[in-house]
């Protein structure tokens, strides 16, 4: 379903825009996109039950282009044609319902909160890092997020307060020390938590006061490093102001050794560089022009010396599934200082099937992105699983990566894709391990491989590929898998 042409001015006086369609602020929003019977479909296949929908008056602006002012009547943002990727990001499709297979807790993140009081509110999975559920709103609402079982409260996920993330940390670091920093029951080494990921939703939409509050816990609880994730540089940049700024100098008095991470989600250029009237980006001597609100933004947290901005960004069906536009985007985020460290594959939600790329597609899409791209400017395509953050290293027989192809006719049958645990979370120890598997053209995740492994070190690879394979080949035992 394709929205209706937006007109420049009719949208802008709308306020935020957030919640379910029947709500007169967003049905008055949708009515203006979608036409009544495709908005009646979407209502009665209740795409908003799956996820509600949320849009702020800047990403507003800056999806249908039409320019925004501040109070003072300063130019936010210069009237610019819409932006189909912006779109396609926050608008709902009747496709999210049609297919609503898919976990309800993508990656069973549950498995790794502890049990008790803090259920649902802190994961700790790697041993070195715990996120914590700081925020459960955000200023605008990605149609593919895979938290929206937070939002909508549906597996047990909530929201913690500063001090009891302060004293997870220091009472699992105290015993681990006590321990030697042994496992007890298995004798290996563990280490302390020395990063703190604020989390969500959105930590940034927090008030500055409650976000210090986070902060200083953080640097109670002895940890040398705080992420922030955070989409606001694209939603809302104007958060980042000097309100802001002068709030995180005095957590840096305070907590001189602490460094802070913003983890951003930059998913396409349009959503930092400007466009003119005929949608090209416009070109500066050696980069192309930023929109002010974002590259203020950038400058003011990146003239920090204890700040860093790192990207990440999963590919989208739609948004992002096209090389030129994620090599663009990690272009120019090197240019501004911000590291692009992971792009990943697109959960497996709830209604997943009408966001993802298929996962070798995917795969294919960011290698090719990469082509042109110092090593600085690189990213590592990667899988969230429940086993850990699983690389894609890359295939053999070519790939595809036309999101129109039919992809039933790619290669498939002898063909093997090649992953390698990247990071293990901490009951595990296998990190730097292979899995291999024959390729599967239509998989979008690790378990459309599960009939398929010829090597899986997430455990026991070898005596999975006997038992599997016995004496045949893989092609002997699967034919062609197309
Ligand atoms: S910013 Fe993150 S948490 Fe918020 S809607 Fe988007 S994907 Fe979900």
């Amino acid at each position: 379903m394709a929205p209706k042409s937006i007109g420049k001015t009719d949208l802008s006086a709308l306020p935020i825009a957030r919640g379910r369609f029947e709500q007169e602020q967003v049905s008055a929003y949708l009515a203006q996109i979608f036409d009544a019977q495709e908005l009646a479909a979407m209502s009665q296949a209740r795409v908003d039950r799956r996820m509600v929908f949320g849009i702020n008056p800047y990403y507003h602006a800056l999806a249908c282009g039409s320019g925004l002012r501040d109070a003072s009547g300063n130019e936010l943002l210069p009237e610019m044609p819409q932006s189909q990727a912006i779109l396609a990001l926050v608008l709902p499709r009747l496709a999210e319902t049609e297919n609503l297979a898919g976990e309800p807790d993508p990656s069973n993140q549950m498995r790794y909160t502890p049990s008790g009081s803090l259920a649902g509110k802190l994961l700790h999975k790697y041993d070195e890092i715990v996120l914590g559920h700081a925020a459960i709103a955000c200023s605008a609402h990605c149609r593919y997020c895979y938290r929206a079982d937070l939002f909508n409260r549906t597996t047990g996920k909530g929201w913690i307060r500063p001090e009891e993330l302060r004293d997870y940390v220091i009472t699992h670091n105290g015993e681990l020390a006590r321990q030697g920093e042994l496992d007890p029951a298995t004798g290996r080494r563990r280490f302390p938590v020395r990063e703190v990921l604020l989390s969500g939703g959105d930590p940034m939409v927090m008030g500055n006061a409650k976000l210090y509050c986070y902060l200083e816990a953080c640097g109670q609880a002895g940890v040398n490093m705080v992420r922030i994730g955070t989409k606001e540089l694209a939603f809302r940049p104007q958060r980042f102001d000097q309100e802001l700024i002068r709030m995180l100098c005095l957590f840096h008095e305070r907590w001189p050794d602490v460094h802070l991470n913003i983890v951003s989600h930059f998913s396409h250029p349009d959503e930092f560089l400007e466009r003119s009237m005929d949608g090209s980006y416009i070109a500066r001597c050696h980069h192309y022009k930023w929109l002010a609100p974002v590259q203020c933004a950038a400058k003011a947290l990146l003239s920090l010396n204890f700040v860093s901005i790192d990207n990440q960004t999963p590919i989208i069906r739609k948004v992002n599934d096209d090389a030129d536009a994620l090599r663009l985007l990690h272009q120019e985020l090197r240019q501004a200082g911000i590291r692009s460290k992971y792009v990943l594959q697109c959960r497996h939600m709830k209604g997943y099937r009408a966001f993802a790329v298929p996962l070798e597609q995917a795969w294919a899409i960011h290698n090719r992105a990469m082509q042109g791209l110092s090593d600085a400017a690189r990213s590592r395509f990667v899988m969230s699983t429940e086993d850990g953050k699983i690389e894609v290293l890359g295939m053999t027989g070519g790939h595809q990566e036309d999101s129109e192809t039919d992809n039933t006719c790619l290669p498939a049958g002898r063909d093997l894709i090649f992953f390698k645990i990247y990071r293990s979370p901490s009951r595990d120890d296998n990190q730097g391990e292979m899995l291999i598997a024959c390729r599967n053209p239509k998989a979008f995740w690790l378990s459309d491989y599960e009939d398929r492994f010829i090597h899986d070190g997430r455990s026991g690879g070898a005596a999975r590929l006997q038992a599997l394979l016995g004496s045949r080949s893989p092609s002997e035992r699967y034919g062609n898998v197309a």
